[in-house]
């Protein structure tokens, strides 16, 4: 209150004209004025629509320490003005006018009405009686050198100069607040009013107001900027503390856009765009917390690689387009598996990875992953198409599988691998023994190179024999790689990994042209002629030049097609069915037989047997394996029997073992057989003395 008695006689309350003859700028003091178009008016207008006696000014003391003026329509008799007076767009009889009003006396004429601080060049504005502002240099600190030039002269203000100061703050679309040192506040203008309403309300209870007087003596005479969050909006708040002043003083930008654009960003760096799931950079980020956290409350988690099986196919087959959109199914499926304290990330492709946090022992990670699994034998609905999808898991465990991220990482990579490998659509947790597998295998895979060129594959030879003519009538041709370091390796080990690398093609390549010349040898030597069977990979299938790279072999080598027999897997074919039938079409044309090697373990139906041109059917060993004890596999060799009638193909049984098992498939009426029972896979001479001999083992065997 002192503050404001010392400082009355500089205040000046200000009328400016904007008249079509010019400017006219009258400094109010007088207790009264009166305002018209008749010379004896105090302030004389002559105007057209300006009535004689158009308006008054009358003082207005208030609480001794300050004074305002009341504008009046007319004169102070009663008499009203023929246009009438409208300010701030309103009729007014009349009005307690304040600083920055506009008044319209006429259409032409208008006055602005300003309350300046004289000594400081500045305004003040009233508020409530107890409350102004005091605009100072610092005020200006932001605005236009212009208006700081106006600041300092310190003679009489032009209209312009008045208008500058008094629009600068006053009129400012930046909130302006300011609170004194004990917490009151003593200016908002009508922008911070307007923005924030319920400030006078709240107070220092007011986020923008939190917190300011207590950091005030740690800042004083700073600068101090932060980010206030109200509701949905996000503000910049420049925090000025005036310590001459012992005034808080705070600009309010509104940053919400800026925000909003900053966090989108944000989101996208940590996100993946199909599925909206967490990316790498995010897992990044939160598996070091989860360490930390882990190991502070000696708790476990789960990391965990989760792989759709024969994803490709699918995109190969439906298009891109639906395979996107069950990636997103598949998302959606996985993430309502977890909880929430869980993550799912996408790791890329169809690799998923999914953070099971605060395990009370691994147990949880194997139930989660069992329940995980049963969720996907119901089908995904995607644009109509009903699909069957099956996954597979690796699993490590935080500690016991690794304490940093990119150990953990590569152990569940490792048990994901080993889970493909061990037939797909189960899960599996690390063990130690994985990562030497998967040393080992990279070992292999560098000598693997040279296999090849150093003349280390050998192929062996197992009879395939019809025990009703108790003749042989096939050869199957089974690689061998023996190691001058490592021994003998069976294709288990390397034909996966020749896959990987690729070596397969040339290696397949050699297999095809061997085979060949080992059959047209034996015919040469006079042995009874047999079919060979040669096994195609995947890789192979899909090659373009596999019909030509047959029909050349065959040609060079001088063997008839009727003489060679092709062998592959249903899961081959299903890698891209349509290229798969068309090329088996055409080999079958050429006169080569195909055969389907595993019946039984694959994914397709029956059905699809009509597809291809298939001579033979392979009973998978796991059939036969059993047979004896288990009558559900009996049934099943009796179905593929009755079907392969149906569809005219011949039906070979593998992995025959003894007397009984012979004895039962017979009683099924399977003629052909393959097995150690007749012969283990042999190299080409052993066969050589096999098949000269088999006539007189034969009765042997069959007696
Ligand atoms: P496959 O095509 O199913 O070959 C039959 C496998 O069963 C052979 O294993 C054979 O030795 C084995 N076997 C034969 N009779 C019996 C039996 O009575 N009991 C048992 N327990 N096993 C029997 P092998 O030679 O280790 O080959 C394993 C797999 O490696 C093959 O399975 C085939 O998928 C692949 N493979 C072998 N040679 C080649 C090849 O030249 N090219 C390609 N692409 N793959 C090959
Ligand atoms: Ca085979
Ligand atoms: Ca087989």
């Amino acid at each position: 209150m002192l503050y404001l008695t010392e400082k009355k006689q500089n205040i000046q309350h200000i009328l400016a004209f904007n008249l079509t003859s010019g400017e006219r700028v009258f400094y109010l003091d007088e207790p009264q004025y009166s305002i018209g178009r008749y010379p004896k008016n105090s302030i004389v207008i002559n105007a057209e629509g300006i009535s004689r006696q158009h308006g008054t000014l009358i003082k207005k003391n208030k609480n001794n320490d300050h004074f305002s003026y009341v504008l009046i329509d007319g004169n102070i008799e009663g008499y009203k003005s023929k246009n009438g007076i409208v300010v701030n767009g309103e009729r007014i009889d009349k009005s307690e006018l304040k600083h920055g009003d506009i008044i319209h006396f006429t259409k032409e004429v208008t006055a602005h009405y300003y309350i300046l601080d004289q000594e400081n060049q500045g305004f003040i504005q009233k508020l409530t009686p107890n409350r102004f502002f005091k605009a100072t240099s610092s005020h200006l600190s932001n605005l236009s050198k212009e208006t700081q030039l106006v600041q300092r002269t310190k003679k009489k203000s032009t209209l312009l100069e008045i208008k500058n100061l008094a629009s600068v703050v006053e009129l400012s679309p930046i909130p302006i607040v300011e609170i004194n040192s004990e917490g009151t506040i003593t200016y908002l203008n009508p922008s911070a009013n307007f923005k924030f309403p319920d400030l006078e309300k709240a107070q220092l209870q007011h986020p923008l107001l939190q917190g300011l007087i207590e950091k005030q003596n740690y800042n004083n005479g700073s600068l101090v900027i932060r980010e206030v969050d109200i509701q949905e909006q996000s503000f910049e708040q420049h925090i000025h503390y005036l310590a001459k002043e012992k005034l808080i003083r705070s600009y309010i930008f509104d940053i919400t856009q800026r925000k909003k654009a900053e966090n989108e960003l944000k989101y996208r760096a940590f996100h993946d765009a199909l599925t909206g799931l967490p990316n790498r950079t995010f897992f990044d980020q939160h598996i070091s917390l989860m360490i930390k956290n882990s190991e502070r409350h000696n708790q476990l988690f789960a990391i965990l690689f989760v792989d759709i099986d024969s994803f490709k196919n699918i995109n190969d087959t439906l298009g891109h387009s639906i395979g996107d959109r069950i990636l997103k199914c598949f998302a959606q499926r996985l993430t309502s598996q977890v909880r929430n304290s869980d993550i799912v990330c996408r790791w890329g492709g169809d690799e998923f990875v999914v953070l099971l946090s605060e395990l009370e022992n691994p147990d949880q990670a194997a139930k989660f992953s069992q329940r995980l699994l049963q969720t996907f034998e119901h089908p995904l609905n995607v644009e109509g198409h009903q699909i069957y999808l099956k996954c597979s898991v690796g699993i490590a465990i935080y500690p016991e599988d690794g304490q940093e991220s990119e150990i953990l990482l590569k152990h569940a990579d490792a048990a994901l691998y080993r889970t493909k490998e061990s037939g797909r659509n189960h899960f599996q947790f690390y063990n130690p023994k994985m990562s030497l597998e998967i040393a080992e295998n990279f070992a292999l895979e560098n000598q693997l190179h040279q296999a090849i060129k150093n003349g280390e594959l050998i192929l062996h030879y197992q009879p395939q024999i019809n025990i009703k003519t108790g003749k042989v009538y096939g050869l199957e041709a089974l690689i061998r790689w023996k190691n001058p370091k490592l021994g003998l390796i069976r294709p288990d080990k390397f034909i996966p990994l020749a896959e990987k690398t690729g070596l397969i093609l040339p290696m397949g390549e050699w297999i095809l042209k061997t085979a060949c010349q080992q059959n047209k040898k034996w015919q040469k030597m006079g042995l009874p002629p047999v079919r060979v069977a040669v096994n195609l990979s995947a890789q192979q299938l899909q090659q373009p030049n596999l019909i030509e790279t047959v029909e050349n072999t065959l040609e060079s080598v001088g063997l008839e097609p009727k003489w060679l027999e092709l062998e592959v897997t249903e899961s081959i074919l299903m890698e891209n069915v349509t290229l798969a039938s068309q090329t088996l079409h055409e080999l079958r044309h050429m006169g080569v037989y195909i055969s389907m090697d595993d019946f039984g373990t694959g994914y397709s139906s029956l059905g699809y047997l009509k597809k291809f041109p298939f001579d033979t059917l392979k009973i998978d060993q796991s059939f036969v394996r059993e047979l004896n004890q288990s009558p559900e596999d009996l049934s099943i060799i009796s179905a593929i029997m009755t079907l392969s009638r149906g569809f005219n193909m011949r039906v070979i049984a593998e992995g025959v073992e003894n007397q009984e098992q012979l004895n039962l498939l017979q009683q099924l009426d399977c003629e052909e057989m393959q097995g150690y029972f007749f012969s283990h896979p042999l190299s080409p001479e052993e066969i050589f003395n096999y098949l000269i001999t088999f006539n007189q083992q034969k009765q042997l065997i069959f007696a």
